[in-house]
């Protein structure tokens, strides 16, 4: 099918490529001087003190979850509105998701009051998703984790950029550990890769080592003769990077401020297009749309048959959409809870649903994507009811 507008549209610029022509020319393929480079300016970008590359979103979190000393026996909250990859990377290390509430349909991210009622003695850590872009209550957590001794991960996969509060503190700065994903649908995006982010050198750089199979040097080090061997120092994986995808990231992080200051004029398009619209529900407030970095953009129906009718128009008109199941309704997650009860999850999951959104999204094609959402909501309006 090929959509008028599609959920997401990737443009790789000629200065992309070029960066990417350059590695590949140079004859270095694996981790070496473009990682380092793209792993400096990230941190610098995401005001960290050290960012580690690695080869997606889901490693930054496995990572993120062994450096909070996670493994069997030991629990984390887990909002049950997110991508599965944040409950799996729990259960990688042995311990075990707990899943939480979100705050409501209007809010999707994860309740800190919920969080805070499911603590046990064996919690270990909070994952807090910065849902769509949408920046989760970080200051509410960190305190929440502080007073309980636990660990704060976020979960930016989708959060990157987003503002945590008032103070200008991105998403991942507030955290002990920040995971982010430049997978191709995400803002930075590359096709495949991560970056794990911390403010302590030393969990930054035992995740460098756990990344290459715990070995105490790289074939970059070895190549410069830095080292002539290697000891296997830890129990590792192999989540590395490599230099082309690297040099993707650090030709498209240059323009990621201006791609999330697109997505923002494209969400205020929206907002103020749809803000009069019976029927339709805009989500969170306006104070924190302006801090998210739009990743998608969700908008509220009355019930799941009205979403259903919804998305089944904008197709009819080209326009594409989806939305994010609940965790704890996929059959893999009813097996480990079953019966697991999330009201404010599961209406959230059966009443929103995402419309484009992308900084190439612009002009015209705004306004044809706001008439199809009206007339969308006006098709599933129409009572049917009436004849029983
Ligand atoms: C995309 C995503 C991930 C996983 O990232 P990958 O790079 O695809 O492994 C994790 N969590 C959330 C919330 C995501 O949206």
């Amino acid at each position: 099918m090929s959509w008028r507008v599609p959920l997401s549209d990737v443009r790789i610029q000629d200065s992309d490529v070029e960066a990417v022509l350059d590695c590949l020319r140079s004859g270095w393929l694996t981790m070496g001087p473009r990682t380092a480079a793209f792993e400096e300016a990230a941190a610098a970008r995401l005001g960290v003190a050290h960012a580690v590359a690695v080869s997606s979103g889901t490693a930054a979190l496995h990572l993120a979850c062994i450096a909070a000393g996670l493994g069997p026996g030991d629990e984390a909250i887990v909002p049950g509105m997110t991508f599965v990859a944040t409950a799996a990377a729990v259960r990688y290390t042995g311990a075990e998701p707990v899943l939480c509430e979100i705050r409501g349909a209007d809010d999707m991210n994860i309740d800190p009051a919920d969080v805070a009622r499911r603590i046990t003695p064996r919690t270990k850590a909070v994952l807090a998703v910065h849902f769509g872009g949408y920046p989760a209550a970080i200051p509410d957590l960190r305190a929440l984790c502080d007073r309980h001794g636990l660990v704060l991960i976020e979960d930016c996969a989708q959060g990157i950029g987003a503002l945590v509060d008032g103070a200008g503190h991105q998403a991942g700065v507030l955290g002990d550990l920040g995971c982010f994903s430049m997978f191709s649908k995400k803002q930075l995006c590359v096709g495949e890769g991560g970056i794990l982010t911390t403010h302590d050198k030393d969990v930054a750089a035992r995740a460098k080592s756990l990344r290459g199979h715990g070995l105490t040097s790289g074939t970059w080090d070895r190549h410069r003769a830095y080292s002539s061997g290697y000891d296997v120092a830890d129990f590792g994986f192999n989540y590395r990077i490599d230099e082309p995808r690297a040099a993707l990231a650090m030709s498209r992080l240059t323009r990621l401020d201006d791609d999330i200051a697109a997505r923002r004029r494209l969400a205020r398009a929206y907002r103020d297009g749809f803000r009069d619209v019976d029927g339709l529900g805009l989500v969170w407030d306006d104070e924190v749309a302006e801090r998210s970095s739009h990743f998608a953009f969700p908008v509220l129906l009355p019930d799941r048959r009205a979403r259903d009718g919804f998305r089944a128009f904008l197709r009819g008109r080209g326009v594409q959409t989806t939305f994010y199941p609940a965790l704890h309704r996929f059959s893999e997650y009813r097996r480990l809870f079953p019966g697991l009860s999330l009201p404010r999850v599961e209406e959230a999951a059966d009443r929103h649903c995402a419309i484009p959104i992308s900084p190439h999204l612009a002009g015209a094609d705004v306004d044809f994507v706001i008439d199809a959402v009206k007339a969308a909501v006006r098709s599933v309006e129409e009572p049917v009811e009436a004849v029983a």
